[in-house]
């Protein structure tokens, strides 16, 4: 175990440290005395204090190292701005930045590139030097999706990775624990702070038969999403094993672990085994891969291991599923899907088919895609909707390129568009309906959130794996299953489609394509980072203020947020990503997309002080210039979906004190204490009704106190008494005083004085 082996090919002097992890891992193993699971051993052979931390699954907070940070580029603007302020000169854990959110799909691969380079100058600039001051290794625009480009060059085994980006757990397909953080998270590891995490609870999915004909790994998620619902992997790691994961190529766990992020999970992975290996091989770290079978014993859970929750499900008998619209957990199998549309009333034509994404754009994804394609081709009929493929890097799209999949795919009516997230995060130019035309579509992405890919609340979005995608695409239409429907050829002919088959990995190997790679210099001293005082897309960040040690009273309720409110509600993307770098031209985007319980309407509020009805971000503004701090009042699972910080940063920079909800996703209520905002919940969640959109409310916020509930004083605005509503909260030591010195990052300054 002491062998010398780098984490990754473009590095030097990070080693892998399986002797230090197994060390580690000794420790807390003679302490508990129990068997672990997968999950646990990676957890704890990275902990800070193996001696000392207290360990109870779903109670303590652990205190990590973890090995490596990425951060995409949507989110490394605001990291390291937060880093900058902190004042060190380099980042003390290996860390990647990749650009790949900012780029708008239009007309196709290499020109949107052109352009997205043109109109991102500014912050790719920023990020280049910033980047290269800080020793920070930089992958530039048209490199990929920050998910394939960890998996193709730095997750490894048993390792501890932080991604700022939800679908960090990718990684977990090649055995990482890769786990999506807030901005704030990724500076406090690149400071060289311990990362605290909440030991989670792990879920255990056994799996057992064999995958084959048109199911694909990604109905394993889909399916688990099905059963376990985007909130039930909430606090939890999700830890595949059994018989059944040797029918899976390393890249199909990738994509299974990538939606794990649906349902709230922590992270989700898999334990060593030799498609790893083989994948690890392709992709030029063969060293990798035998080092790991070294540390196997340690690479899968302990003989016995217990879990909090186990789901097992047989590959030999899950049907292909198609989850949505509108939440990825909505789970259908196709054999009653045609039914489930009739029901709903879900538009029956199929406008568009996307294929790509960091969930689903391996050499395997898009050669199973092209043999669909082809067979299409082969019967004279091309994509009856339109077609759209991102590849999720530039190795795979030079590839398929390589190897005639791309050629086949745009035959087949395909636009290829630039390696890059686009039309996932809504950066989709779409001109073939109008907003709020209903209308469906149906992508191998992850996520379906209203709105998310086209801002359009009338799309049907669907997610299903690339196989199924192009097969309805063919059909252009819901109503067809490809396993018992056919279709018509060129003549008028029956025809059936074949199943599909593709390669796991490619027989002549990878080619890298272009070099997108920029490496820290060694000389970083001469390096300036500048941000100009002009920019409306990047802003120098102030301070926020300390607590004022007193308790608010007399508060308005900015919004009582109904129904789902997920961070793409409070702080939404599509237009919205270019002010990812400047906190107040942002902030004009928060809780845009809530629904006001009061009037069942987005972004329209009652402004407690002028009786004014008015957008959310405009109502704050003003309490905030009137010197009024206001409270959120949400409901289940508030601030479900990504990771971004914005969410928690932008209510605090215009004035809010506190969110109060039925319950949270995690990395929201995490990213909402670091920006020095209480995130509370009602102990009693029927609380939540009691409350009416106009009442004030008094926080008692010097009660705050570990394991203590808090007091809410409701005054009803129709009259009556006040009365008291219990809060619960989940602050340790360490995070009251984020709340007391006003943020983590005046914390972290405030040590780095002394
Ligand atoms: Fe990009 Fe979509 Fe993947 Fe997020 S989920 S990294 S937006 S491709």
């Amino acid at each position: 175990l002491s062998k010398k082996v780098e984490m990754t090919n473009w590095e030097k002097g990070h080693y892998i440290n399986y002797a230090k992890m197994n060390e580690t891992l000794n420790i807390v193993r003679q302490r508990l005395n129990k068997p672990m699971t997968y999950a646990e051993k990676i957890l704890y052979s990275h902990l800070d204090d193996p001696h000392g931390q207290e360990i109870e699954r779903g109670k303590s907070y652990l205190k990590l190292r973890p090995d490596r940070v990425a951060c995409q580029d949507a989110t490394a603007q605001m990291a390291i701005l937060q880093f900058m302020s902190a004042g060190m000169p380099s980042v003390a854990t290996p860390t990647t930045v990749h650009c790949d959110h900012l780029i708008e799909a239009q007309i196709g691969g290499e020109k949107d590139l052109e352009r997205a380079k043109s109109i991102n100058k500014e912050v790719y600039d920023f990020l280049s030097s910033s980047c290269a001051k800080y020793n920070i290794g930089f992958w530039r625009p048209g490199s990929g999706i920050i998910h394939q480009i960890i998996l193709e060059n730095y997750a490894f085994p048993g390792a501890l990775m932080i991604g700022t980006d939800s679908h960090t757990p990718n990684a977990g397909g090649l055995g990482m624990a890769a786990i999506g953080v807030g901005g704030a998270d990724a500076v406090d590891v690149m400071a060289n702070l311990p990362w605290e995490l909440k030991a989670p609870k792990v879920i255990g999915v056994k799996l057992t038969g064999q995958l084959s004909g048109w199911t694909a790994p990604k109905d394993i998620i889909l399916k688990v999403a099905g059963i376990l619902t985007v909130k039930g992997g909430t606090g939890a790691i999700i830890e595949y094993h059994g018989p059944g994961v040797n029918s899976i190529s390393c890249t199909g766990m990738g994509t299974i672990c990538n939606m794990g992020a649906e349902i709230g999970a922590t992270t989700s992975l898999f334990t060593f085994n030799d498609n790893m290996s083989k994948y690890l091989a392709a992709t030029n770290r063969k060293e990798i891969g035998d080092f790991a079978r070294s540390y196997a014993a340690e690479l899968r859970a302990d003989e016995g291991a217990e879990y909090d929750e186990m789901v097992e499900i047989n590959l030999s008998e899950l049907e292909p599923h198609i989850n949505g619209p509108f939440t990825p957990d909505l789970a259908t199998p196709i054999s009653k899907f045609k039914d489930a549309v009739k029901e709903n009333k879900w538009p029956e034509e199929l406008k568009v088919g996307l294929i790509g994404s960091c969930t689903n754009s391996s050499y395997e994804d898009m050669s199973r895609a092209a043999s669909i394609a082809q067979d299409a081709l082969s019967h004279g009929i091309k994509a009856k909707a339109h077609f759209t493929v991102t590849p999720g890097s530039e190795q795979i799209r030079a590839t398929i390129e390589r190897d005639g999949q791309m050629k086949t795919l745009e035959d087949f009516g395909g636009m290829v568009l630039a390696n890059a997230c686009g039309p996932c995060i809504g950066q989709w130019d779409r001109r073939d309906v109008k907003k709020g035309e209903p209308n469906s579509i149906i992508s191998s992405y992850n996520r379906n959130f209203t709105g998310r890919n086209d801002a359009n609340p009338a799309t049907h979005a669907f997610v299903a794996s690339p196989d199924l995608v192009v097969a309805m695409t063919i059909a252009g239409s819901l109503n067809f299953n490809p396993l018992t429907d056919t279709l018509k050829d060129k003549d008028g002919n029956d025809f059936k489609l074949s199943v599909p088959t593709g390669e796991a990995l490619p027989s002549q190997g990878f080619d890298p394509g272009n070099d997108t790679y920029q490496a820290p210099p060694e000389d970083r001293a001469s390096i300036n980072v500048a941000v100009s005082p002009q920019s409306d897309r990047l802003q120098l960040l102030e301070p926020f203020q300390a607590w004022d040690g007193k308790d608010s009273n007399d508060m308005p309720i900015l919004i009582k947020a109904k129904g789902k409110t997920t961070t793409d509600h409070i702080s939404m993307a599509g237009p919205w990503l270019k002010y990812r770098g400047h906190l107040d031209n942002i902030s004009n985007n928060m809780l845009i997309g809530a629904i006001n319980s009061a009037n069942g309407e987005a972004n329209k509020v009652h402004n407690a002080t002028n009786g004014e009805w008015d957008a959310v971000p405009a109502t704050a503004r003003d309490y905030k210039r009137k010197g009024i701090k206001w409270v959120v009042i949400g409901d289940w699972n508030y601030g479900e979906g990504s990771s971004r910080e914005h969410a928690a940063l932008e209510p605090r920079h215009l004035g809010g004190l506190a969110i109060i909800t039925r319950s949270f996703a995690r990395i929201h209520e995490t990213n909402l204490k670091k920006q020095g905002m209480l995130p509370l919940t009602f102990s009693n969640p029927e609380d939540y009704e009691k409350i009416q959109p106009d009442d004030k409310v008094d926080l008692l916020c010097t009660q705050l106190a570990v394991g203590k509930p808090m007091t809410l004083r409701v005054h009803p605005s129709k009259g009556g008494d006040a009365f008291d509503v219990e809060l619960s909260h989940t602050f340790n030591e360490g995070q009251m005083e984020w709340f007391k010195n006003g943020s983590a990052l005046n914390t972290m300054a405030k040590a780095h004085k002394k």
